[in-house]
């Protein structure tokens, strides 16, 4: 596998993604997502929602605001609990957090002198309205989750639905880490794709279960990430959070070890109890053939963007030997004529292998001469075809050996290549077809300029 560094590199270079304010020098623990990187980040959000919400029935969704009141948080428990352990060093004044040192010794000095840890709490406090006393004070969300349970009774109400049924939503998320790092890996602010599942008391380690495995395959299957990449951990009793009765942890073999990308977390109805406490309404389930009220109990399925865009990038990444022809330079025949020739060379080639749903742009149209105007025509009138379909691009920016690189080291599937014979009837060869590249194979078949629309469409839905 590749280092972070090739990783973050490519990145930037081609426009995923950017430091948070770079020319200010940046701000840790914040980044923006370029035009690749927005789109990437949107096929994620929708191979998952079309999973969780959209092919089943037993699933809804909600977008709730990322204020709330903040006595959501502290019946949450998250104003007096969410926080790390913190350890300072009294020599370099360096932060880190207690539980992921590896030795005694200050991992910035090396000095023996970090002080006892302190607990650290987490949230990002603001102010509502224009008045900055402690009445105003309220929380950005660190969690998509609580949204989802103080609205548990109106999804109810509204939708009828029976349980077990589930709430998903997808949205931006905030903590004060004490320390970021690994790129995306930890940020301050990042997105979450959260499930709350209800269920009745009793049913619950079944449904643990079966959302383990389903959110398992769902790695595998919707975004075809190498199995051998990924595993499931129980977490041991002592580590589980405050509101967990048992929690798995999907894990990915990043360069820097396995870590994990999704928590799928047994919560009881400890939520959902502490808002009927704490607000005074019920949010108790009436059991129509029971004729039973109790409070479900709740399967969470949580997963970070950022987390999974780097899984995504990770696993899609390789680099091959290929041969490819080059022009050799111009000598003289024996005619006296000057003539290039051709040589084959061995050359690195870098593809990011991501399936046909997740990659930023399907098909990038490439003119094989740009000073030709019936090649560019044709290939800009074949790019305004084809993009209400799906996202293509046109460039003539560079040779088409660079411009095939370019497009390989994004993710695009196929680029379709329109030449002298494509487009320029007194052309001796003219044949009216284009050349459609496939990225993995690099197999390429001339298909009829009437018909790439098509061909497209099939060969991304395979
Ligand atoms: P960690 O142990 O890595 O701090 P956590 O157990 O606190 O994570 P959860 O509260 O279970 O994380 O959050 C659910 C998911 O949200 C995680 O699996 C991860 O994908 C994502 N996530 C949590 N914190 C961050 C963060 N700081 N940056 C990016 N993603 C995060």
């Amino acid at each position: 596998m590749i280092d972070m560094d090739t990783l973050v590199s490519l990145c930037k270079r081609r426009g995923f993604i950017f430091q948070s304010s770079e020319i200010y020098g940046g701000i840790g623990g914040f980044w923006d997502y370029g035009p690749l990187g927005v789109e990437l980040k949107n096929n994620i959000k929708r191979a998952w929602w079309k999973a969780v919400v959209q092919d089943r029935e037993d699933m809804v969704g909600i977008d709730t605001a990322i204020i709330m009141n903040p006595n959501v948080w502290r019946a949450s428990g998250h104003v007096a609990e969410f926080s790390d352990p913190l350890v300072e060093c009294k020599t370099c004044h360096f932060r880190f957090r207690a539980d992921m040192l590896k030795s005694e010794n200050c991992p910035n000095c090396g000095n023996k002198t970090l002080m006892e840890p302190r607990q650290f709490n987490m949230l990002f406090r603001t102010f509502v309205g224009s008045v900055e006393d402690d009445a105003a004070v309220a929380y950005l969300r660190p969690e998509t989750a609580q949204g989802i349970f103080v609205n548990f009774k109106n999804v109810q109400d509204t939708t009828r639905k029976k349980i077990p049924f589930g709430i998903a939503q997808i949205g931006r998320a905030f903590r004060n880490e004490i320390v970021t790092g690994n790129f995306i890996f930890r940020d301050r602010e990042f997105d979450q794709m959260e499930i709350e599942y209800f269920v009745k008391p009793g049913a619950e380690d079944e449904w643990h279960a079966r959302w383990r495995d389903d959110r398992m395959n769902w790695w595998k299957n919707a975004l075809g990430i190498r199995a051998e990449n990924l595993r499931v951990r129980a977490l041991d009793k002592k580590d589980l959070a405050h509101y967990s009765k048992g929690t798995f942890e999907i894990e990915y073999q990043f360069p820097m070890g396995w870590s994990e990308v999704e928590g799928i977390a047994s919560r009881t109805d400890y939520d959902l109890k502490r808002h009927s406490e704490a607000s005074g309404k019920s949010l108790e389930y009436f059991d129509d053939e029971t004729k039973e009220h109790f409070l479900p109990y709740v399967i969470e399925p949580s997963m970070g963007i950022e987390r999974c865009f780097l899984v995504v990038l990770f696993d899609a990444y390789q680099e091959e030997q290929v041969r490819a022809s080059a022009r050799t330079p111009l000598s003289k025949s024996d005619s006296g004529e000057n003539v290039e020739g051709e040589r084959a060379r061995e050359e690195k080639r870098v593809a990011l292998k991501l399936s046909h749903a997740l990659a930023p742009i399907k098909a990038a149209i490439l003119p094989l001469a740009r000073n030709r105007a019936e090649i560019v025509e044709l290939a800009r009138k074949l790019t305004a075809d084809l993009k209400p379909m799906m996202p293509a691009l046109y460039d003539d920016s560079a040779s088409i050996g660079r411009l095939y690189r370019r497009q390989d080291e994004i993710g695009t599937p196929f680029c379709v290549t329109v030449d002298h014979q494509s487009a320029i009837a007194s052309d001796e060869k003219y044949d009216g077809k284009v050349t459609i590249r496939d990225r993995d194979s690099m197999e390429q078949v001339r298909v009829s300029v009437d018909q790439v629309k098509q061909v497209l469409i099939e060969k991304l839905g395979a």
